[in-house]
C-alpha cells in the first residue's frame, strides 16, 4: 500500500530526512520508534503531502502522493484531486483535531459527505457503524468539550475510517493524554490492526508495538536504522542507537 522510495527532506540548512526507503504491505501495523527530532513526524507529514518532499517518491495504493504521470512525466495535482488523494490516507494526530462547533456525527460525515461526495443517510449509516467499533455507540450528539481527551481521540479515529483510507497514520495519538485514558485509545488502534488495517503508527509506547505491530521500525536522525518484528527489534536489537533509545524504557 505504501512504497516510499530515497525521501530527502531539509528545512533550510537541517536536513531531517536523509533517504527514507519504506514499504508497507496491505493490512501491515508497522509501529516507528525514534528519539525526538529523529524525523518521524516530519515522515508521516510527507506521505500525506503537508510536506512537499526535496527527492525520492512516495506512493501510496501504486499512485503517487500529489502527482500523476502524464506524457511520462510528473506533474502535480490540482487541488481537487489532490484532496480526493488526500483521503485515501488518514491521519489522526497528538492533538485532536475535530471541528469543536460540531458534534460527533457532524464531525464524522463531514468529510464523505464533503469530499467524496456520499449521500447523507449512507455516511450517518457508516459512522454509527463506525462509533460501535470504537467504542463511543450513542454519543452522535455529543460535542467535542463534552467527551473526555480519550473519547475525542477515538471520534478521531472514527472520522479517520469514514473516508475509507488505504493507509492510516498516527502521529503519537496518545502523548496528549492523561494516562488513564491511554488505554483506550490503544484498544481501538489494536483492534484496528487486528482487523487488518494497514497502519502506520508512531509512538512511545512499546507495549503496543509489541503487541499490535508486525514490524517495528527505528528511526534516528534521519535514517531508519533497523527493522523488524517486535521480537526482534525490541529484545534483541542490532545497533548501539537502537540499544540506547530501548534502554531508556526499562
Ligand atoms: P518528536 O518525537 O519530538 O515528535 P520527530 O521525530 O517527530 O520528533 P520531527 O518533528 O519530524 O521529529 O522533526 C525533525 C526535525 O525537523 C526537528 O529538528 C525539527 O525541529 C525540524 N522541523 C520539523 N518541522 C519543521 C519546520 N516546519 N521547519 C523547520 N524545522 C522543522
Ligand atoms: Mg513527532
Amino acid at each position: 500500500v505504501l512504497d516510499a522510495r530515497g525521501v530527502h527532506k531539509s528545512f533550510g540548512s537541517l536536513e531531517v530526512l536523509k533517504g527514507i526507503d519504506l514499504q508497507i504491505a496491505k493490512g501491515e501495523t508497522v509501529v516507528i520508534l525514534g528519539p525526538s527530532g529523529s524525523g518521524k513526524s516530519t515522515f508521516l507529514r510527507c506521505i500525506n503531502l503537508l510536506e512537499t518532499l526535496d527527492a525520492g517518491r512516495i506512493q501510496v495504493g501504486g499512485r503517487d502522493v500529489g502527482y500523476e504521470v502524464r506524457k511520462g512525466r510528473l506533474h502535480e495535482l490540482a487541488a481537487d484531486e489532490l484532496a480526493r488523494r488526500r483521503a485515501d490516507i488518514g491521519m489522526v494526530f497528538q492533538h485532536f483535531n475535530l471541528f469543536p462547533h460540531l458534534n460527533v456525527l457532524q464531525n464524522i460525515i463531514e468529510g464523505p459527505v464533503g469530499v467524496r461526495g456520499q449521500s447523507r443517510a449512507k455516511a450517518v449509516a457508516t459512522a454509527q457503524s463506525l462509533l460501535t467499533r470504537v467504542g463511543l455507540e450513542g454519543r452522535e450528539k455529543s460535542y467535542p468539550r463534552q467527551l473526555s481527551g480519550g473519547q475525542q481521540q477515538r471520534v478521531a479515529i472514527a472520522r479517520a475510517l469514514a473516508m475509507q483510507p488505504q493507509l492510516m497514520l498516527f502521529d503519537e495519538p496518545t502523548s496528549a493524554l492523561d494516562p488513564e485514558l491511554v488505554g483506550e485509545v490503544l484498544a481501538t488502534m489494536r483492534d484496528l490492526a487486528n482487523e487488518g488495517l494497514t497502519m502506520a503508527v508512531v509512538t512511545h509506547e512499546i507495549s503496543f508495538a509489541r503487541e499490535a505491530a508486525d514490524r517495528v521500525v527505528f528511526m534516528d536522525k534521519g535514517v531508519i536504522v533497523e527493522q523488524g518484528p517486535p521480537a526482534k527489534v525490541l529484545d534483541d536489537p542490532q545497533h548501539e542507537r537502537t540499544k540506547a533509545f530501548l534502554a531508556r524504557f526499562l
